[in-house]
């Protein structure tokens, strides 16, 4: 798919959250280049795209480090501390989506955290081995969790949903590195696909592997299937794998949400795993 990308100022960076967990977030971009097919963001975030395929645009918010620097300091001089509260990189975008590695935006946007001594949690989630290349800075941000997300095990399933991401082997390669250089990590399995269901010793071989690279806490989250994102997501599957929409139709059961909840429960425990967000297993809420 052909990417357009436009270089356009933001009139601001620092945007309170509607997000549960946490109270700031920072989009350097608008888009996303990875267009997965249960993406909730490809509605939120296409206002300004209307008419426009979620993946095939991106808006770089190209003085996104100058302005939040200029709204740190701002905040800094009304609140008195430098702990405004958690800040999220990203919830309309990836922060290591494709032109990261050109733009380098989520990269400034951290260096003028470290640089301005943030006391606040901060937490990145990705789907991109790129955030490897900035562990330099993330070793200097105080309260720093970086977070892969992993849906499966399979190259070829995140290749099918997750169609221009990098593979999910890579993603688990960044997370044992990150463990290796001292990065305080997790994994978040979200969504959770018909696929670890269907095959049960999938979902458990998922959390002891990520349990071998030394993943501690794992974030799960249901699958949101809400009208437009089904829209978007079964006319995909009717025109690659129409076998699969039944699967998808039954993950809003709630039966079926429950034997789920109830085995990633007793997979947790088996591996001494702890469950993310307060040990709460997230039902319909969007994410990365
Ligand atoms: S789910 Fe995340 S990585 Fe995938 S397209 Fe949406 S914003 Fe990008």
């Amino acid at each position: 798919m052909k990417i357009t990308i436009k270089e356009t100022p933001a009139k601001t960076i620092l945007v309170k959250s509607g997000l549960p967990g946490t109270d700031w977030v920072i989009n350097p971009y608008n888009g996303c280049p990875f267009a997965c097919m249960y993406c909730y963001a490809a509605q939120i975030a296409r206002w300004k795209h209307p008419n426009d395929e979620w993946g095939s645009y991106i808006d770089v918010k190209i003085n996104a480090h100058n302005l939040l620097f200029q709204e740190l300091t701002k905040l800094q001089k009304k609140t008195g501390t430098k702990n405004f509260g958690s800040i999220f990189f990203s919830s309309i975008t990836d922060p290591y989506n494709g032109v990261e590695a050109k733009y380098q935006l989520t990269r400034k946007c951290l260096m003028v955290l470290r640089d301005f001594g943030y006391e606040g949690e901060i937490s990145i989630l990705t789907k991109s081995p790129l955030v490897t290349r900035d562990i330099d800075i993330l070793k200097k941000l105080k309260n720093i969790s970086v977070g892969l997300t992993i849906t499966s095990l399979d190259d070829a399933v995140s290749r099918f949903l997750e169609v221009h991401a990098p593979p999910v082997t890579k993603r688990i390669e960044a997370l044992s590195e990150l463990h290796k250089r001292g990065i305080s990590m997790y994994a978040f399995v979200g969504p959770m696909l018909p696929y670890v269901v269907q095959k049960e010793n999938e979902l458990e071989k998922l959390i002891y592997t990520l349990k071998q690279i030394g993943v501690k806490e794992i974030w799960f989250e249901h699958i949101n299937l809400n009208a437009r994102i089904k829209d978007r997501l079964f006319s995909y599957l009717r025109k690659t794998n129409p076998s699969l929409i039944p699967l998808f139709e039954k993950t809003k059961v709630f039966a079926y949400q429950k034997n789920l909840d109830a085995l990633i429960y007793k997979f947790v425990r088996n591996h001494s795993i702890k469950i993310g967000g307060g040990s709460v297993i997230r039902h319909n809420k969007p994410h990365n």
